[in-house]
């Protein structure tokens, strides 16, 4: 696998929290990526909601299959670029395992739940599952991951979260949101592949579910164009046929524009290193007129699906499920299991049980110790 110098290398790489030893067949990386597929928190993706709750259709995207996807072009743009696809798929798969059951609803309802707490964030609480609450090491707590690995988990970080992982960590994955600097390029492309990712799913999975009709995307350029596109070349086609091969279109497209303007970027402020590259403004990125077609679609998706009233009805059980859950866990922390119920940190130990829940283990709890069934 060819590896352009501003890629990141696994021999160069800052390391890991606990020294170990490298592993005799695999990179740093590979390692990474491994720890995660085998983590327990990673198998619980496949019952947590991307859009949908799990209980709604097989068919739906869940937080697994969004995180294989977004791995999927991220890899594919990796290649071409020579980044490297090993950190990228490591992060693609580990950028989602601290979402809360029920998607954002979920994570909003504990965050207000958290508010005198210290808060809840669903990016600090991915670096939280691969840092300290994973258990499967007898020497230290979390999965021990490469510096770069957690770094493109963080995405993002208020000033005052990063003050706090500074003073724990000084230099490390909090440090550049106090400098103002990028995170590699694998963790930029890992950002961008998961809009490009959610963007084509959740039009499928829109118009699956009947909230969205084909028709509604007129007011979508992008989507417009490309389902012309197949027209041209299949006139007779209609319903999912048309639907798979304009999205099909249009994540190519996405794909190369991504590809073309970064190496316009990378070829303007020309890094010779990983570490240049963060010192660089982001290089990863769509040319201007995607980057307007690709916000379009996405303000699109949040007026007409994310926000479509039936959405926001399960939205507003969601909440209540996790509302409810919280006050109970409080009051009783002995509901818990003993470990979660044995910590000093009651509110954080109960965020955290939370955050662990999948989608219908919540419910199944919430009726446990309410009696009601909101679902
Ligand atoms: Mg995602």
């Amino acid at each position: 696998m060819w590896l352009a110098p501003y890629a990141s290398q696994p021999d160069k790489t800052r390391g890991r929290r606990h020294p170990e030893q490298p592993a005799p067949t695999r990179s740093d990386y590979q390692r990474d990526r491994d720890r995660i597929v085998h983590s327990t928190a990673f198998r619980r993706l496949v019952y947590k909601t991307q859009v949908f709750l799990n209980h709604e259709g097989d068919l739906f995207r869940t937080r697994l299959t969004h995180s294989l996807e977004v791995a999927q072009l991220g890899r594919s743009i990796a290649r071409s670029l020579g980044l490297n696809e090993d950190l990228v798929e490591a992060i693609a798969l580990a950028h989602d395992l601290g979402h809360t059951p029920f998607g954002h609803a979920g994570q909003d309802a504990l965050n207000a739940c958290m508010a005198e707490h210290g808060g809840f964030e669903h990016n600090l609480q991915s670096l939280r599952v691969v840092d300290e609450l994973e258990e499967r090491y007898p020497a230290y707590d979390g999965l021990n991951l490469t510096f770069e690995t957690r770094e493109g988990v963080l995405k993002h970080c208020s000033r005052r979260h990063a003050e706090l992982i500074e003073a724990r960590e000084p230099g490390g994955v909090g440090r550049r949101f106090l400098d103002n600097t990028q995170p590699s390029l694998e963790a930029q492309l890992c950002n961008l592949a998961d809009e490009i990712a959610y963007n084509a799913h959740d039009i499928d999975d829109g118009v699956r579910s009947g909230l969205i009709a084909l028709e509604q995307f007129e007011s979508v350029p992008l989507f417009v164009h490309f389902r012309d596109d197949t027209l041209k070349e299949h006139p007779q086609v209609r319903g999912r046929r048309l639907l798979f091969d304009t999205i099909r279109r249009m994540l190519s497209q996405q794909v190369y524009d991504v590809i073309d303007a970064t190496r316009a970027k990378i070829a303007e402020h020309m890094p010779v290193t990983a570490d240049d590259a963060r010192r660089c403004p982001p290089l990863v990125r769509f040319s201007p007129a995607m980057r307007e077609a690709s916000t379009q679609l996405k303000r699109f998706l949040f007026r007409e699906l994310y926000r479509h009233p039936q959405v926001n009805d399960t939205t507003t059980r969601a909440r209540q499920v996790i509302t409810d859950l919280f006050a109970a866990y409080v009051a009783h922390p002995a509901d818990m299991p003993a470990e979660h119920a044995a910590r000093d940190d009651l509110h954080r130990a109960v965020a955290d049980y939370i955050a662990g829940m999948t989608d219908r283990f919540a419910l199944r709890e919430h009726e446990r110790l309410t009696g009601q069934r909101l679902f």
